[in-house]
């Protein structure tokens, strides 16, 4: 029998691990790490071969192909040895791809920013619609275990795929019906060898082996898509569909003055949703266009986008308390995304910011800081960049836990203002991660709001 190696115990290797073995593969999942639960007990309870805190290589050199965990880099020595022999290493999607049933259909989402987003979104409107649509990728549970254990006449019409340019790199044959490109700006680049190029190529993956009656996606005012689009276009037989928010009029575009988005016949009022931003204007024009091409009627498309709220930790509304709005953007760990939470604020601005630096360059956002920033709360075990950057535009605090900050903020705000911890940083100085920055931020808020002093209202 064939051997199949899984490089990585996470969501994406126990999925396909899963699978490979239902596909009658020899397999050997193996990590480098040790495995997290509930993976481990997984595995031992369905008998597939592990190994943990290392990789016998003699062995993995036997297998067909690899399939490769998104996180594990080119530069792992385990990946050299095994590109050194040529054997084919592959992502869990691309392994998972093979296995889908004819009738069943993929949107494709990738980008810098607003994947989750644009994913949760096309998801729940295809849902509201009455679709038979599941959500894959990055997000919930992985393809691969869900082609293994869905029977194929029982796969739904649709699955809706969040894609990262990890996942992209390891893809080759695999083809989207729908494929939605969000935005391409720097990130991950420590990956590509530090060469924007590389990334921006390894996002336009997701247009390979599109066929004429597919569809791609694009942000028609992205600087970075733009410039790449004429390398592929000679030889992209997709139909394609630009999405305009800053000005221009496409076919898919947010006329801003009027405050309606537009796709077609498709129109709605931005007032009437719930999302805000702009960015979540383009996130939605995209969702749109890719509903649309899916045969989703306009009316069941708008009554979603009245509804949808956003997903947790993205410009999340927390609480008002004392007139003052708090906003919970955790997962805003680049400066792009900053950028786009501090454009969409209406209310002067006390801006908690900080953690761990990616090389963040904050000249971009001068401008929106003058303008909506009242005063910036550093939250980090290091603040000095952001010290140094920022004294003298605006006032700014030093604080090296939450309940400082929270309190720093305290101290400022007036009824009017909102409170937005956007850190345009990673999170592990102070945190587990991003999740339980936005969950701890949540807590401390409406610890405020119960401990409340005896006038305010909410
Ligand atoms: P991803 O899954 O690509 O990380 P998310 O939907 O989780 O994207 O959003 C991540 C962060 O980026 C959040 O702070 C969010 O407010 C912001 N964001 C969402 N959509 C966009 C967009 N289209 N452009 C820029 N920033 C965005």
């Amino acid at each position: 029998m064939a051997l199949v190696v899984i490089l990585g115990g996470g969501e994406s290797g126990y999925g396909s691990a899963v699978l490979a073995a239902a596909k009658g593969y020899d397999v050997l999942l193996s990590d480098s790490g040790k495995l997290k639960e509930p993976y481990r007990s997984l595995l031992v309870e369905k008998k597939i071969p592990f190994e943990e805190g290392g990789h016998t290589l003699e062995r993995l050199l036997e297998a067909e192909f690899v399939v490769k965990s998104p996180g594990i880099p080119e530069t792992a020595p385990v990946v050299r040895a095994i590109r050194a022999k040529h054997i084919p290493i592959i992502s869990e999607i691309e392994f998972a791809g093979r296995y889908l049933a004819p009738h069943t259909r993929t949107v494709c989402i990738t980008g810098s920013n607003g994947k989750t987003t644009t994913t949760t979104l096309i998801h729940e409107i295809m849902r509201g619609a009455g679709f038979r649509a599941e959500l894959a990728g990055n997000i919930g549970r992985s393809l691969a275990l869900q082609v293994a254990e869905t029977p194929a006449a029982q796969q739904p019409d649709w699955y809706v795929i969040e894609l990262s340019s990890f996942q992209l790199d390891g893809m080759y044959d695999f083809r989207a019906d729908i494929a939605l490109l969000l935005n391409i700006t720097p990130d991950h680049l420590d990956r590509y060898d530090h060469r924007m190029e590389n990334y921006v190529a390894s996002k336009f993956r997701i247009t390979q082996n599109l066929r004429p009656q597919d569809l791609f996606i694009y942000n028609g005012e992205d600087p970075e898509t733009l410039a790449y689009l004429p390398n592929i276009l000679p030889t992209l037989q997709a139909q394609t569909c630009a999405f305009h928010v800053k000005g221009g009029q496409g076919q898919a575009w947010c006329d801003a003055t009027r405050g309606v988005l537009h796709c077609g016949e498709f129109s709605l009022e931005t007032a009437e949703m719930r999302l805000k931003g702009l960015h979540n204007m383009a996130n939605a024009l995209a969702a749109v266009a890719a509903c649309q091409k899916a045969g989703v009627p306009n009316g069941a498309i708008a009554e979603t986008l009245r509804t949808f709220g956003g997903v947790e930790h993205r410009l999340e509304p927390v609480a008002t308390i004392d007139g003052v709005e708090y906003i919970n953007d955790s997962k805003a760990t680049n400066v792009d995304s900053v950028w786009y939470a501090l454009q969409a604020m209406t209310r002067p601005t006390v801006w908690i910011a900080g953690g761990t630096d990616k090389g963040n360059d904050y000249a971009v956002l001068m401008p929106l800081v003058r303008e909506h920033v009242k005063a910036l709360v550093c939250m980090g075990l290091d603040n000095a960049k952001l010290l140094r950057d920022f004294t003298g535009v605006v006032p700014v605090y030093d604080t090296a836990s939450l309940d400082e900050a929270l309190k720093a903020c305290r101290a400022v705000v007036q009824p009017g203002d909102a409170v937005l911890l956007s850190p345009a940083c990673a999170s592990f100085d102070l945190f587990h991660n991003y999740e339980d920055r936005g969950r701890q931020f949540k807590q401390a808020v409406h610890a405020l709001e119960t401990e409340k002093p005896t006038t305010g209202t909410k």
